[in-house]
């Protein structure tokens, strides 16, 4: 334990001999790692680096409710603004963290100030994948990360009856397209696999989540991608695919997956190996800084492998364990992967080890049709994830029979009569 720690549950004196904790980033992991280490009793230093012009944000609203203008800014931000000077964090937004000095200890700004640190965090998130086409840079193409992506997004979507084209269809492509098919626009959906959504969950659960789109009047082009998005006076009017179509375009938007901010932590010489690689404690290669979020490629002690997720919970998930192990807690990143979806009237969880359901047998308790089941993924009888769309509090029992690891009989766990408690 460092003298850094203090078992006051609330900071009385943040003054230290010492430099503190850093936490690089402005997004949900670094709000909850924030969070937790005054919550853990840490009455020492804070300092959050984060480089857009925002109070730290959850990014899941930006591309539904925030999006179609059902939710307001207040839906975005895990603490409010005045947190952070409550709790003698010290917040410098619009501020990049530029480099990192191991050896120093020291971080340096964009406006060129050295920041020394006695622990950092590097949280620094995942940038959208960019794609080398002819056209991108047009008016009217979009990538899609940002609250300001979504405020100039809702403002060029609303109204509606424009044209929009979705370079894209994993779920943040779906989201967008669901939306904005909400809001009165006429979408076609390019992905390269041939149903939506079958990397992560199977063609026949795609499907459910395709069909629900094309209730709604979306199209898709599948599979294809785009070749050149063409434009006219510096605006987009058309995008050319591989199958030869040319879709008109009033809006384009390239959604195609994300590459984890590892420049920092490059620049540092830390290890990376898709995402800053660290342990299941989530410290990195490099002594006294740890990384979490979706920048991190952390060691799942349950399956064994590396995992980078992307998603929600984990953010919250490894930024608890990170400020655990930054004070000298002996934690660990155990939690099974969970994330959610809404799109339309589906609302979808999901927990489990996306990993090993590539050979699983696929298990539905409940209706594809009606939209209202949940689908099992069992490998050698054994539960390994589960997702309920339409069918609600039911995630604990998922995972119970996730972590429990018994056997399952899979005619007893399709059968909606037996409670899953009782499998
Ligand atoms: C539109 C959208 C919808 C989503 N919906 C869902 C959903 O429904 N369910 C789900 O489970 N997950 C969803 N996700 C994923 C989820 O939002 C992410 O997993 C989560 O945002 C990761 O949080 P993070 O703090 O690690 O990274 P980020 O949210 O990316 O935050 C990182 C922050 O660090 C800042 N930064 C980067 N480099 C530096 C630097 N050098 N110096 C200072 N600051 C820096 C960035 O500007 C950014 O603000 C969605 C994501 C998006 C984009």
């Amino acid at each position: 334990m460092n003298e850094l720690f203090s078992a006051s549950p609330v900071p009385s004196d943040t003054a230290s001999s010492l430099p503190g904790i850093v936490i690089i980033g402005g997004g949900l992991t670094a709000a909850t790692a924030a969070e937790t280490l005054r919550k853990e009793g840490y009455a020492g230093t804070i300092t959050v680096i984060a480089e857009e012009a925002e109070v730290p944000y959850q990014r899941p609203p930006l591309s539904k409710g925030f999006l179609a203008g059902q939710e307001n800014e207040d839906a975005l931000l895990p603490l409010p603004a005045s947190w952070y000077p409550e709790h003698q964090v010290t917040l410098l937004t619009g501020m990049a963290a530029t480099e990192l000095h191991p050896d120093a200890h020291t971080i340096t700004l964009a406006d060129g100030t050295s920041l020394p640190y006695t622990k950092a965090l590097i949280a620094t998130g995942a940038a959208p994948r960019t794609i080398p086409l002819s056209g991108v840079d047009l008016e009217g193409v979009y990538t899609f990360r940002t609250k300001a992506d979504s405020v100039a997004l809702k403002a060029a979507l609303s109204g509606g009856g424009k044209e929009v084209v979705l370079i894209g269809s994993g779920w943040i492509g779906m989201e967008i397209a669901a939306t904005a098919s909400e809001l009165g626009n006429h979408v076609t959906l390019l992905g390269l696999e041939e149903v939506p959504l079958s990397a992560a969950i199977g063609s026949e659960l795609g499907t459910v989540f395709m069909n629900r789109h094309k209730e709604a009047g979306v199209k898709f082009l599948l599979p294809a991608s785009a070749t050149e998005i063409q434009g006219r006076d510096g605006r987009v009017s058309q995008v050319l695919t591989t199958t030869g179509a040319v879709l008109p375009a009033d809006i384009v938007i390239v959604a195609v997956g994300v590459v984890p901010n590892t420049a920092l932590a490059q620049q540092a010489g830390l290890t990376i190996n898709n995402g800053i690689e660290v342990t299941s404690g989530l410290a990195s290669s490099s002594p006294d800084i740890f990384a979490a979020g979706d920048v991190a490629n952390a060691m799942h002690p349950v399956t064994g492998m590396r995992t980078r997720s992307e998603h929600w919970a984990n953010a919250i998930a490894s930024g608890k364990v990170a400020a655990r192990s930054m004070v000298g807690r002996d934690a660990v990143l155990d939690d099974i992967p969970y994330f959610y979806t809404d799109q339309f009237d589906l609302g979808m969880e999901y927990s489990g080890y996306g990993a090993l359901t590539k050979d699983a047998e696929l298990v539905i308790r409940g209706s594809l049709e009606q939209r209202e089941f949940i689908a099992f993924w069992v490998l050698d009888g054994r539960v390994v994830a589960g997702m309920n769309v339409n069918v609600w509090d039911v995630q604990d029992a998922i995972k119970e029979l996730i972590s429990s690891g018994r056997k399952v009989d899979t005619l007893t766990l399709a059968d909606p009569q037996t409670p899953l408690e009782a499998i």
